[in-house]
């Protein structure tokens, strides 16, 4: 989707919902609380759907990440087009910019607008991977305040990273890297029956590999310390690309992430990257909005100073 063939295609309200129905309902409009089909649309209200069985009246977005939203469906539609096209991601502040220009609109709803969005982009299915995997840890966020190698680090989020080469990319939050908890998302995300699966030459790795169900003659360990990155086809380098592209985006466009948000912001990098050479990423990120449940902004800002 491009812009052009948004505000062509889009600009209306009803246009915006006549599409969304299409995807939530792609057979008949279904009753979001008990289920039936048994559901009629109101003539004198088009967008209002009635239930003859609980007698619940609703519309495509109730129960979505939409819901009580007072904003036009088109500006949804827009800023989904903005989040999900930008390689990198995009700011709060810049799509406040882009939407609503320098002195309209708040920060606060274009920073829940993203919030949402991205809250869609969450995978509930996450089939194993299998094939050649590389697993690999990085570092991002905190601040260096002059204390020193261990002092930088203490301020730094984990983040655990899973690829199948050829395939999906997953990444995590992780809480340390221990080999109970690599073994936790190695089990959750890799297939027993994996051919190979590459790491450096951190020392949690072979424990975690038999926690975990994994042989350790398919266990490639590749020694970044020494210099070789590369050895034949054991090397991490397609899940570090992955992390670089990450890095940029922490860096150049979010600038700071809490670590109460950072499982989010990865959920949204992981979306956007699994589907970069599919032509329907627009479709498909409307497609999760308007399936996803209700993100509410106590929910969204509980235990933080907005
Ligand atoms: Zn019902």
């Amino acid at each position: 989707m491009t812009l052009p063939g948004l505000t062509e295609h889009f600009s209306t309200d009803e246009k915006c919902r006549e599409l969304l129905e299409r995807l939530r309902w792609p057979n008949d409009p279904e009753c979001p609380r008990c289920k039936t089909f048994d559901v009629v649309r109101l003539e004198t209200n088009t967008k209002l759907l009635w239930c003859r069985e609980c007698e619940y009246q609703f519309t495509v977005t109730a129960g979505t990440v939409f819901n009580d939203s007072h904003l036009p469906l088109s500006i949804w539609f827009l800023a989904a087009l903005l989040l999900c096209e930008a390689k990198k991601g995009m700011s709060a502040h810049q799509l406040k910019r882009t939407i609503w220009g320098l002195h309209k609109g708040s920060y606060k709803t274009a920073w829940y607008l993203c919030h949402r969005i991205r809250a869609a982009m969450k995978e509930v299915e996450r089939p194993m991977l299998d094939g050649t995997v590389e697993v690999d840890e990085t570092f991002v966020g905190g601040k260096r305040r002059g204390l020193g190698k261990s002092g930088a680090m203490e301020n730094k989020e984990i983040v655990l990273g899973i690829r199948q080469r050829g395939g999906e990319l997953r990444l995590f939050h992780a809480s340390d890297v221990t080999s109970g908890e690599l073994a936790k998302y190695i089990k959750e995300n890799v297939s027993a029956d994996v051919d190979v699966i590459v790491t450096d030459e951190w020392p949690a790795y072979p424990k975690a590999m038999i926690e975990s169900g994994i042989h350790g003659s398919k266990h490639e360990t590749i020694r970044h310390r020494d210099r070789v990155y590369v050895r034949g086809d054991v090397h991490t380098n397609t899940i570090e690309s992955a992390f670089s592209l990450l890095k940029r985006g922490i860096v150049g466009t979010w600038h700071k992430i809490s670590a109460k948000h950072l499982p989010a912001y990865l959920d949204e990098m992981t979306f956007r990257f699994n589907r970069r050479k599919n032509a329907n990423l627009f479709l498909d990120t409307l497609r999760h909005m308007v399936t996803a449940p209700v993100l509410t902004f106590e929910k969204l800002t509980a235990s933080e100073n907005f």
